[in-house]
C-alpha cells in the first residue's frame, strides 16, 4: 500500500537552493546550481534568443499544435550538424538519426533506456561512469535497469586528471561494455583529457570493442568555440564508432527551463548502416512515444531559428563568448587572489579546468563552515558554479576561502 513507501531523501542540489533561497544575509553567494548569471548574480536572456522569441511570437503561422515523435525537423537537423559538424561521414552516409527529447536528462534517458532494451549484453548491460559524475547519471541509468560501473577520473593530488587509472579500467572492462564520457567541461570537476589523451582513449575503447555514450551540455559554452568543445565527439565519429550522443542546450542557450534537447545514435560505417539507422530510429520512436508522446515545442523553436540563420548564428556565437568569457575572467581573478594571499595549497587548478564548475579540493567540513558562517553555497564535493561569481563578490569569496582553508 502507499503507506508503507518510505521516503526519499531531498534532491541534494535542489536542497541546496532552497536552503540559498531562505538564508535572508545580503552577503550570501549562490554557487550550487550549474546556471549561468550574469555579473549582478542575474540568470541572462542571451540577446540572440530574446530575438528569434520575438520573431516567433510575431509570427502568424506559428500554433500550439503536437510535434511530431520525433521532434522538430529543422531542429533535429541543425542539433545533429551542429554537434558531428555538416560535413560529417555519419550524416552523408545516412547513418545517424536523432530524436529530440527533455532537454539533455531526457537524452541520457532515452539512450539510456534504448540501451538496456537493444544493446546485445542482456539482461542487463554495463555502463562505466567516471568517478565522480554528474549525479544524476546514477539515477537514470539504475532507472532504466542498467548495471553501473565506474573507472577512475579524478586526481585528488593533482586535482587533473587520473589518465592512468581511467586507462586501467577501461582496459580491464569487458568487450562491449557502454562507457559514459562527458564530451567537455566535465561535470562536476572542470577537467577534460587532452586531445591526445581522447585518441588513446579511442584507440583503447575500438581495442576493447566498448560502446561511447557522450553527454554534451556545454558545447559552445566551455571554451567559447563549438567547434572545439565538440571536438572529441567528431574524432570518435571520424574513427568510425557506433556511438550515441545526449545533447543539451540548456547551458549554451539559457534555455534551461524550456527542456530542449537531442538524442543522436551513429552507426557503424558499413553498407547496411543506413538500413540499421532507420531500425534504431523506428525503436527510439515507439520508446520516445510511450514515454512523452512528443517533445515541447516552444525551446526547440528558438533554438532552431538560430541553428539555421546565418546571421543569428554569428549573434549566438558572440553571446557564448560573452558567457565563456566572463567564466575565465571569474576563474583568472579567484585564483589571483587566493595566490596574493597566500592561501594555502595550489590554485593553479581555478584556471586549468574548463566550464561552468569548479572542483576546489575543499573538503565537506570547510564547504559546511562557509555555507555556516560565510552565507557560501555549494555541493558537498566542493564544486563552485564559476558563473555564481562576480566582480561583486569575487573578493568576499576569496576572503572566505582564505579562512577556512586556515581554520
Ligand atoms: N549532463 C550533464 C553532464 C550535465 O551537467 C547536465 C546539466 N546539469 C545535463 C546532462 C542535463 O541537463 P538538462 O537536462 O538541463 O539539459
Amino acid at each position: 500500500t502507499p503507506a508503507a513507501v518510505a521516503a526519499a531523501p531531498e534532491d541534494p542540489l535542489f536542497g541546496l537552493m532552497k536552503a540559498y533561497r531562505e538564508d535572508p544575509s545580503d552577503k550570501k553567494v549562490d554557487l550550487g546550481i550549474g546556471a549561468y548569471r550574469d555579473n549582478n548574480a542575474k540568470p541572462w536572456i542571451l540577446p540572440v534568443v530574446k530575438k528569434a522569441d520575438d520573431a516567433i511570437h510575431n509570427d502568424p503561422s506559428v500554433n500550439h499544435e503536437y510535434l511530431s515523435i520525433g521532434g522538430l525537423a529543422d531542429f533535429t537537423s541543425a542539433a545533429q550538424k551542429l554537434i558531428v559538424g555538416a560535413d560529417s561521414p555519419a550524416i552523408r552516409e545516412k547513418r545517424i538519426c536523432t530524436l529530440q527529447t527533455i532537454s539533455g536528462t531526457g537524452a541520457v534517458h532515452l539512450g539510456g533506456l534504448f540501451l538496456s532494451k537493444f544493446h546485445p549484453a542482456q539482461p542487463k548491460p554495463t555502463i562505466y561512469l567516471s568517478n565522480p559524475t554528474w549525479a544524476n547519471h546514477n539515477q537514470i541509468f539504475t532507472n532504466v535497469g542498467l548495471t553501473l560501473a565506474k573507472y577512475p577520473y579524478f586526481s585528488a593530488k593533482t586535482k587533473g586528471l587520473d589518465f592512468d587509472g581511467m586507462i586501467a579500467a577501461l582496459r580491464a572492462a569487458p568487450a562491449g561494455s557502454i562507457i559514459l564520457l562527458h564530451a567537455c567541461a566535465h561535470n562536476p570537476t572542470g577537467v577534460d583529457p587532452s586531445q591526445e589523451q581522447w585518441k588513446q582513449i579511442a584507440a583503447l575503447m575500438r581495442e576493447r570493442r566498448q560502446f561511447p555514450f557522450f553527454d554534451t551540455a556545454y558545447q559552445g559554452f566551455a571554451s567559447g568555440d563549438l567547434v572545439r568543445d565538440a571536438w572529441a565527439i567528431r574524432y570518435f565519429v571520424e574513427q568510425g564508432f557506433e556511438l550515441c550522443v545526449a545533447q543539451s542546450f540548456a547551458k549554451n542557450f539559457g534555455l534551461y527551463g524550456e527542456r530542449t534537447g537531442a538524442f543522436h545514435f551513429v552507426s557503424a560505417p558499413g553498407a547496411d548502416a543506413s538500413t540499421a539507422i532507420q531500425h534504431i530510429a523506428s525503436q527510439l520512436a515507439i520508446l520516445q512515444r510511450s514515454e512523452i508522446s512528443n517533445p515541447p515545442a516552444y525551446g526547440a523553436r528558438i533554438a532552431s531559428k538560430v541553428l539555421n540563420d546565418p546571421v543569428l548564428f554569428a549573434e549566438w556565437e558572440e553571446d557564448l563568448r560573452t558567457m565563456s568569457g566572463r567564466i575565465q575572467e571569474m576563474r583568472r581573478g579567484l585564483r589571483e587572489r587566493l595566490e596574493k594571499r597566500g592561501t594555502p595549497g595550489t590554485w593553479d587548478h581555478i584556471t586549468t579546468q574548463i566550464g561552468m564548475f569548479s572542483f576546489t579540493g575543499l573538503n565537506e567540513n570547510q564547504v559546511k563552515i562557509l555555507r555556516d558562517k560565510w552565507h557560501v553555497y555549494m555541493t558537498k564535493n566542493g564544486r563552485i558554479s564559476m558563473a555564481g561569481l562576480n566582480t561583486h563578490n569575487l573578493d568576499y569569496f576569496a576572503e572566505a576561502v582564505d579562512s577556512v582553508v586556515r581554520e
